[in-house]
């Protein structure tokens, strides 16, 4: 095992990484709510989540994922009260809760998939540990930390802790009632939240369970304790999430979690920043969101995307707009095109890895300390313009590709298998672009698309990829 260093939230600085047992990782990520399409701000928070585990993994730890699916319990508000947001989009969509989970779980899993994110070893989903969750509840109900709010639900007393708010470093007596969320009748704390919600008198739910205090269905983070702890155990290495789930969700992961068990929940807390579209965070509710649907529209190879990923450390704001997209997929493929020569010149030829050469070691420096990616992707394109042999430029980038995840071996291999057929009609297209006959040219590039290949004019000329 490597050393590994990470920024963590509890604490707020970069720490020096150790495992609870040696050599090995439990780690907790926090999933999506399938209640709408997958939008690039999760897929860079995703990626980032990749990263970390590709890394960790590199370093030598065997690491153990889990991640869950929320498919109940999340209100479209904050403050416990308001729907839950899986059924109100089933009323608008005019389909069952359980269809539009499964809808929205599949685009889930292929956009992540469309920009290389294995998906985690284990993937729960909240309507299957509804059990754990009663049962979890019931343990700080025994505790005394749990209130009846009658006609609503039951409620955590946030009061009944002292460090109450220590991952957001919120002060408790500084927050004023209907400060931070709207604050519900017969709550007696601005910060307490709901455990279990009762399902309204006047409004059949789809989605609702038997509980020891009436039907109803979990609060949101109350899934997240009981799922995590279920399978890593009561406390665990890393848990991670967006930013925007340090003050409210995991805040209150840590205090349920902490007052069933009195031990601390997890060691590291992770948090990766937003993607912003024209300075506003980039989130289904504000509409100002796209899809990796909407990148293949373009004509972009969704693996753009997690080059351009790469490029901005995962602890700052990142601003997304077109032309910076576009010019990550102009590098990308300008480093596969690169790549792809060079492997025609190699061969078949097993070339080792150096690891005692300068940029492996510095790229290694980088991801292991706070994962220092866009200085990586830096060494990436020293490395390619040093005067190191090819055969050992390949061997490394190669070798490195294990944690940027950027399909490098498929991808070159892609590139050297493209058919005569299709190279042909691409140097008579480029020959018509020179004399300006656009109109043929353009009929050209349709029948290279209808041979299967999407074809893109670059600097050195043209790069031809299989169509997605
Ligand atoms: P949600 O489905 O809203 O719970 O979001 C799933 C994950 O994506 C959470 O970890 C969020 O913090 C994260 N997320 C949501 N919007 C963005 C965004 N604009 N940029 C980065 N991450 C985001
Ligand atoms: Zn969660």
């Amino acid at each position: 095992m490597e050393k590994f260093w990470i920024y963590n939230t509890l604490g707020r600085k970069i720490m020096l990484f150790k495992p609870i047992e040696e050599g090995k990782v439990r780690m907790y990520s926090c999933g999506p709510t399938v209640y709408d399409y997958t939008h690039i701000g999760h897929l860079r928070t995703y990626v980032n989540t990749d990263l970390l585990v590709r890394t960790l993994r590199w370093l030598g730890y065997q690491v153990f994922q889990v991640m869950n699916i929320t498919d109940v319990g999340h209100l479209v508000t904050d403050a416990d009260t308001g729907e839950d947001k899986m059924e109100k989009k089933a009323r608008k969509e005019k389909a069952t809760v359980w269809e539009i989970a499964e809808k929205y779980t599949r685009f889930f899993f292929d956009s992540l998939a469309a920009v290389n994110v294995k998906p985690a070893d284990k993937v729960v989903k909240a309507t299957q540990h509804i059990e754990d969750m009663i049962k979890l509840v019931q343990r700080l109900e025994e505790k005394g930390y749990t209130y009846l709010i009658p006609g609503d639900g039951i409620y955590f007393d946030t009061s009944k802790l002292s460090d109450y708010g220590k991952l957001a470093t919120v002060d408790l007596k500084k927050i004023k009632p209907g400060a931070r969320v709207e604050m519900v009748p017969g709550k007696r704390n601005p910060t307490d939240f709901a455990l279990w919600k009762f399902s309204p008198r006047d409004k059949k739910r789809q989605m609702e369970w038997d509980s020891p205090w009436g039907v109803g269905f979990p609060g949101w983070h109350i899934e997240c304790s009981a799922m995590s702890m279920k399978y890593l155990g009561e406390t665990f290495d890393i848990h991670t999430g967006g930013v925007d789930h340090i003050s409210l969700h995991h805040t209150n992961e840590i205090a349920q979690s902490e007052a069933a068990t009195c031990k601390p929940f997890a060691h590291y807390w992770v948090h990766f920043n937003y993607v912003l579209v024209d300075g506003q965070k980039m989130s289904k509710s504000k509409k100002n969101f796209y899809t990796i649907e909407d990148i293949k529209k373009k004509g972009i190879d969704p693996m753009a995307l997690r080059y351009l990923f790469l490029t901005a450390h995962y602890q700052r704001l990142f601003n997304f707009t077109w032309p910076s997209l576009r010019a990550a997929e102009a590098a990308y493929h300008r480093l596969i095109g690169q790549l792809a020569k060079w492997q025609s010149r190699v061969g078949e030829k097993e070339v080792k890895v150096d690891k005692d050469n300068p940029f492996f070691q510095k790229f290694k420096e980088f991801v292991s300390y706070n994962l220092k990616f866009p200085e990586a992707v830096a060494v990436i394109w020293q490395l390619v313009n040093s005067s190191l042999k090819e055969e050992e430029k390949l061997a490394l980038l190669l070798e490195w590709d294990k944690v940027l995840g950027l399909k490098l071996t498929d991808k070159v291999k892609e590139q050297l298998e493209v058919p005569e057929e299709v190279k042909r009609l691409a140097e008579k297209r480029q020959r018509l672009r020179q004399e300006k006959k656009y109109a043929q040219a353009d009929s050209l590039r349709q029948e290279i698309q209808a041979a299967g290949y999407e074809i893109e004019d670059t600097q050195e000329g043209y790069y031809l990829r299989k169509r997605t």
